[in-house]
């Protein structure tokens, strides 16, 4: 392990110390946002608009300068990770795109073939799904918003991310919404919905409700791809857009 810290920096690799030191010493439940984000609290579910009145207060991330990175510092710190598995078969780091300054990032699970094969999340069909639902239904452009995954490397044949997979990518989303500071984040599906939640209820049963993630909205609906599977579902993904919609012009 500790050959693949010096790919991250020395903050980097005092990140990862970190994260193995939380889990070595059994609180490995606690390496996750609430030990990271700016905002310390518990994630609840809400029905109006949360403040978020803790946005300027230092980062508790012990081994933080204490100021939020920038997205390219972030990428930077992940260089040619090697922390998971992942890494031996993908082509790209699939970090995010869209505007650093986003009122709202939608997070999706993990990058498939040709998002693996062009660097950049959503490109594929569930991707154009996905690109229709910000730009016919809400009437944004893509690049108005940030998109980015749980795990930034494809997993192989499209097979759900792993546990330590996700443990090992989490913190670098962390940063990127560190970073970006969003209003919103819309979770598409369950693996986003439930790793950011810290649940393992199903998805069926996170969308319709709207939860305060540590000071951001967070809208959990179905995963475009899913969707492509189960179009009936589209309704239901439609009433999730129109109450971030609502709350993005807020
Ligand atoms: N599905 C995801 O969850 N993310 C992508 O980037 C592409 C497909």
């Amino acid at each position: 392990m500790k050959k693949a810290h010096t790919c991250l920096g020395p903050e980097g690799a005092a990140l990862v110390e970190y994260i193995e030191y939380m889990r070595d010493s059994g609180v490995a439940e606690h390496w996750g946002p609430e030990s990271f984000l700016w905002a310390r609290g518990d994630t609840t579910k809400t029905e109006g608009c949360v403040t978020r009145e803790n946005k300027d207060a230092p980062s508790p991330y012990p081994a933080s300068s204490g100021t939020a990175k920038t997205l390219g510092e972030v990428r930077e710190h992940i260089g040619d990770c090697t922390l998971c598995k992942l890494h031996k078969g993908r082509t790209n780091i699939v970090f995010g795109v869209g505007d650093p300054n986003a009122r709202l990032v939608f997070v999706g699970e993990g990058p498939g073939r040709d998002e693996d094969l062009q660097g950049e999340p959503f490109v594929g069909r569930a991707g154009q799904l996905l690109t229709d639902i910000i730009e016919k239904g809400m009437k944004l452009k893509r690049s108005d918003v940030y998109i980015a995954n749980i795990v930034k490397c494809r997993p192989p044949d499209n097979r759900d991310p792993e546990e330590d997979e996700i443990a090992a990518c989490e913190p670098f989303l962390l940063m990127q919404l560190e970073a970006i500071r969003p209003k919103l984040i819309c979770a598409l599906g369950k693996f986003a919905a439930q790793t950011l939640l810290k649940t393992k209820e199903p998805i069926s049963r996170l969308r319709g409700n709207i939860y305060d993630y540590h000071g951001i909205t967070l809208i959990p609906t179905f995963h475009p791809a899913y969707l492509l599977r189960n179009p009936k579902d589209k309704a239901l993904c439609w009433e999730d857009i129109k109450k971030l919609m609502a709350l993005y012009d807020k």
